[in-house]
């Protein structure tokens, strides 16, 4: 079944707005197997809308459209949709009701007479609620089975309306289950790891294994299609072994919501542990991710933000010397902030970032994105030197997710 997305909103075109829905909603579909071949954006204009529909219709089976359906004169999309699919409008009463209801409890104010045109549905139209905002979703099936999705375009509506109403009918249409495991990565690349994978990716029909990157991580989603949920299990479990056998320690997870950080947290807990923080550049992201986490009350008591050489001294005891003769950004100095903060917190894990973020501070010998990360797991001490591109607040964002990695491996091998 193909899939095609069509994005309504000048302020998209202009690039005020980045389309962001347009990147859920392919990774949704192409999570349900549905084939995404195209995705059009047009502005607020009703005659270039009336083209892009017309066209979608004649090559995609499922038109989902995002935006255009607020209150206002230049939200045209379901008047657009309803003049090609042929459907009348009509003011259907459980929708007037939901606006009401929405205006009453979340807004505590009257409704204005514009949103009741949000009340306007086309004839024969599946109308899904919308409990974040006033403009609800529709469905609208055409004589030749394809069918005309509408969503609003606030991400914070569109989400939640799929997640409940949508995902769940577009599985319906294919008759089909799909069931995905994704396999996460730390602490490789997303180019290493499609080229590890490189006969895999080129051989896959079903399952399909479709990589994603994110700060530090590298996610393979294998998704396969089959009559019953334990039909697609079986079919995915021999790929999930060899993508193990790859992979080894690179994996830190096989399933979506476990995040690097969930994973440390709960294999410090498995093992009674704990874990401090030292941190120079990143101030307080790494000990925010971690204790983001359910649970972390187990095993963090305290961590370090020392930024400045006399914090780093006065509170890990990181010796002068070392600063001076190193500087802050050294793997001396590292290991030495990962030994204090242990010591410090008495946690049999610590982990130490020092290094360079930017946009200043950099020097030949130590550039901006040099960072050095620090490792003691009882008493053992490892230093990683990373080398990180970006602005100071990717070269940041970077360095607490290769920081999470490394004690996640440290822990691994000194367990043993
Ligand atoms: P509303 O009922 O709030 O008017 P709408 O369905 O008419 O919703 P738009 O007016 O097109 O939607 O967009 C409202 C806001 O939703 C935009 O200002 C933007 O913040 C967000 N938005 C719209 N489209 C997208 C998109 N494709 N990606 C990300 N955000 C979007």
């Amino acid at each position: 079944m193909v899939a095609e997305l069509i994005s309504v909103g000048t302020e998209i075109l202009l690039g005020n707005i980045t389309n962001t829905n347009a990147r859920y909603l392919a990774e949704q579909c192409a999570s349900l197997g549905l084939s995404c071949y195209y995705q059009v954006t047009v502005g607020d204009n009703p005659d270039r809308l009336e083209g892009a529909l017309k066209q979608a219709l004649k090559r995609s089976d499922v038109v989902i459209l995002t935006g255009g359906l607020g209150p206002t004169n230049d939200d045209l999309t379901k008047e657009i949709a309803a003049k090609v699919l042929e459907k009348p409008l009509a003011e259907d009463l459980h929708t007037r009701e939901c606006i009401e209801t929405y205006f009453k409890n979340s807004m505590h104010r009257v409704v204005t007479e514009n949103n009741w045109k949000q009340a306007l549905v086309p004839q024969g139209a599946k109308v899904i609620d919308n409990h974040n905002g006033t403009a609800p979703g529709l469905i609208m099936e055409t004589r030749d089975q394809k069918c005309v999705i509408l969503l609003p375009g606030p991400p914070n509506e569109l989400y939640p309306m799929f997640e409940q109403d949508i995902r769940p009918y577009l599985s319906s249409l294919t008759k089909e289950i799909i069931y995905s495991r994704t396999v996460k990565i730390g602490g490789l690349g997303e180019s290493f790891v499609a080229t590890e994978i490189k006969d895999l990716l080129d051989a896959q029909t079903n399952p399909t294994i479709a990589p994603y990157a994110k700060t530090g991580e590298v996610h393979l989603r294998v998704t396969a299609r089959a009559r019953t949920t334990e039909d697609a299990k079986k079919m995915i479990r021999p790929v999930l072994k060899e993508l193990k056998h790859r992979f080894g320690i690179n994996i830190f997870a096989t399933h979506e919501e476990v995040s690097m950080e969930d994973k440390l947290v709960s294999m410090l807990q498995k093992r009674g542990w704990t874990i401090t923080t030292a941190e120079s550049c990143t101030g307080g992201l790494l000990s925010g991710r971690l204790i983001n986490v359910a649970g972390a009350s187990n095993v963090i008591d305290q961590c370090f933000v020392t930024y400045a050489n006399a914090a780093k001294h006065a509170l890990l005891g990181v010796k002068n010397h070392t600063l001076k003769k190193h500087g802050a950004v050294s793997p001396q100095t590292a290991r030495e902030m990962a030994k204090g903060a242990a010591k410090a917190a008495g946690a049999d894990v610590a982990i130490s970032v020092t290094g360079i973020a930017g946009p200043g501070g950099g020097t030949k010998e130590k550039p901006v994105g040099l960072v050095y990360i620090g490792c003691s797991v009882k008493g053992y001490i490892e230093v990683m030197e990373c080398h990180f591109s970006g602005n100071r607040s990717k070269v940041r964002e970077a360095t607490v997710a290769r920081a999470i990695d490394f004690a996640r491996r440290c822990v691994i091998r000194y367990s043993k």
